[in-house]
């Protein structure tokens, strides 16, 4: 152990973010971007910014930003909290609603799931329960009906893609009323229906959303959630326990000029689908298994080759994707939806290296 340290970080397994290289040359299809990149109009918003934009301090509480959220979704300023990305709303969320030690009552999420869940249960010491997904990848609300201190899944799960309809996650709140349900949407845009519509039905439900996919901003870092007052005054409150200015005044212009251009919005996140599913029959056309997707990624397994070998196939034809070795997902690779054009040389490429 280095003796400057704290003990705790020898414990620690930190997140792997995805590999980020230079893109000139490569086919970028690792890291779930999306292709499009936001709306002009977001650029013209923070080009408008002046040295007073930054020298001053930003409004701590992005108000602006939240009034914005608020009338999109119509519901009340006072539900919606934001993070510098959702990866650090899920990390106050984990803090300020999910920190319990009691092995009698873990935390429960899917395994297999978003990867950072676990990291966040080892930074604050978190015990949980990783529930086996069904035969089909999916994830089987009843195994989560018994006793626990919250429940958090994405919605598409990741990396399968595959979505839970909005019912089923009412039904899992009408059940479940002792803890709290984080239902985390960061790709709920390319095709599901969000579970927001229920925040005012259920005080015990946090949806947690991003810019980084649908609205084409992970550079600009910022993710939000949804849910009733009560829940967002306990992230306020760590919120404001480490950093009382999550959001930059051109991440907070930027973010409300991606709200507010909604033709924009919807057919970039149509092309997308649409694209995925022309790609999803290209793979299958190639003996690839693939999970049904409503996410911006699929995820998918050849019959024959390699995952390994054709992650690293495709890398020497400059496309880089996911592959994964573990378990349940072992010969898996997860691809994100790119442009038409992106999405042929992936094919082209697959059919050159079979
Ligand atoms: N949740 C899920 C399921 C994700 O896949 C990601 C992206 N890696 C995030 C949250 C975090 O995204 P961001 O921090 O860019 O908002």
């Amino acid at each position: 152990m280095n003796k400057y340290w704290s003990p705790l970080v020898d414990e620690l397994s930190p997140y792997t973010p995805g590999e980020q290289p230079k893109v000139d040359k490569l086919v970028k299809l690792n890291t779930n971007e999306n292709p499009y990149g936001p709306s002009p109009k977001v650029l013209e918003a923070i080009k408008q910014a002046t040295t007073d934009s930054l020298r001053l301090y930003p409004n701590p509480d992005s108000d602006q930003l939240k009034q914005t959220i608020a009338n999109y979704y119509d519901i009340e300023p006072e539900q919606v909290f934001l993070g510098n990305g959702s990866d650090e709303v899920l990390a106050i969320a984990f803090q300020a609603l999910l920190k319990h030690d009691d092995e009698e009552r873990p935390v429960l999420f899917p395994d297999v799931t978003y990867s950072f869940y676990p990291v966040y249960c080892g930074l604050y010491e978190i015990v949980y329960d990783a529930i086996e997904l069904d035969e089909l990848f999916q994830i089987r609300l009843r195994d989560y009906l018994k006793p626990n201190s919250g429940i958090i899944f994405p919605n598409p799960n990741a990396p399968t893609g595959i979505l839970l309809p909005v019912d089923a996650i009412a039904q899992l709140l009408e059940e479940n009323t002792e803890s709290v349900v984080i239902v985390d949407e960061a790709y709920i845009d390319f095709g599901g229906e969000s579970a927001v519509s229920l925040i005012n039905q259920y005080p015990n439900l946090l949806v947690v959303q991003t810019l980084s996919k649908s609205r084409s901003l992970a550079g600009l870092r910022v993710g939000l959630a949804m849910g009733n007052a009560d829940l967002i005054e306990a992230l306020n409150r760590v919120k404001n326990s480490f950093n009382s200015y999550p959001l930059d005044r051109l991440a907070q212009a930027g973010a409300i000029a991606a709200f507010e251009d909604t033709d924009y919005f919807d057919e970039t996140c149509q092309a997308i689908i649409d694209d995925r599913e022309d790609l999803v029959s290209a793979l299958e056309q190639l003996q690839f298994k693939v999970l049904p997707s409503a996410a911006n990624f699929i995820f998918v397994r050849h019959l024959r080759l390699d995952a390994e070998m054709l992650a690293s196939q495709l890398r020497k034809r400059g496309i880089i994707v996911r592959y994964f070795n573990k378990a349940r997902i072992n010969q898996f690779l997860r691809i994100t939806v790119g442009t038409l054009e992106q999405n042929q040389l992936l094919v082209d490429a697959i059919v050159d290296i079979l």
